[in-house]
């Protein structure tokens, strides 16, 4: 059953991506093309919402014993964007949402004043599933226990472009654990097939604004890595593995 799920999975991402109304690339009108999607978005869906069961219930590392409630991810399960982040903070793990709190809301204002797209078309989520204690960084064992959820998510979600934000998502994504936003960012990378941007993490931004000219440079390198993201999204920029 799965050997036969996984190949109605690339039947339909293969329909996804060329089914278009000026393109006679495959023989099959729109309507199909709709109806295979939709069965992927269902079983993506489901197949997702399983993981977060299992998520929940998780006591790989120590930092489940310091959570109100794991934070597994939130937005649209057929995403082309997936942004990731670090860990959850305090009101993350209080609501149980990634990206709620001042950080949240600047990254909402990039995603909608940015992208122009509604924060729920997007997919966001973090490396660890759990709060760190005093917000510290993840350590390596914990990330190293709670990243198969994560490649999990993608490998469900299969986007089309990650923007990875602040250095541990970019450690996690690209296999280098001494990774630095200033050195990564500004180009393209890859996890698996799929291309990375890296840029930085918005708590960078906030904590950056009683710092005008710093906060000025931080978002202007931020805005020219969203900026790439976008081309890629309008198929403008496909960057090359
Ligand atoms: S951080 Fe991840 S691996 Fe650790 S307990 Fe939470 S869900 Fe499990």
């Amino acid at each position: 059953m799965d050997q036969f799920q996984a190949i109605i999975n690339d039947v339909c991402e293969l329909v996804r991506r060329h089914a278009h109304p000026r393109r006679n690339t495959i023989a099959v009108s729109q309507e199909v093309a709709a109806l295979l999607d939709a069965i992927k978005t269902s079983d993506t869906a489901s197949r997702l919402d399983d993981l977060s069961k299992q998520v929940a219930g998780c006591t790989k590392c120590e930092l489940s014993k310091g959570r109100t409630q794991t934070v597994f991810g939130t937005g649209n399960t057929r995403a082309e964007l997936v942004f990731v982040g670090e860990g959850p903070g305090a009101e993350e793990d209080r609501q149980g949402i990634p990206f709620v709190g001042d950080a949240g809301q600047m990254l909402t204002s990039i995603i909608e004043r940015g992208i122009k797209v509604k924060r729920e078309d997007v997919y966001i989520c973090n490396v660890v599933k759990c709060r760190p204690p005093g917000n510290r960084n993840p350590k390596p064992d914990e990330m190293a226990a709670c990243e198969p959820y994560l490649f999990q998510q993608l490998e469900l979600i299969r986007p089309k472009v990650i923007c990875a934000l602040g250095a541990t998502a970019a450690s996690c994504l690209l296999r280098l654990p001494e990774a630095r936003v200033g050195q990564l960012r500004g180009k393209w990378h890859w996890y698996k097939d799929i291309p990375v941007r890296v840029t930085y993490h918005p708590s960078y931004l906030v904590r950056q604004k009683n710092e005008p000219d710093k906060l000025q440079d931080a978002k202007a390198k931020v805005w020219a890595d969203i900026r790439a993201v976008i081309r890629v999204l309008n198929g403008e920029e496909p960057p090359e593995p």
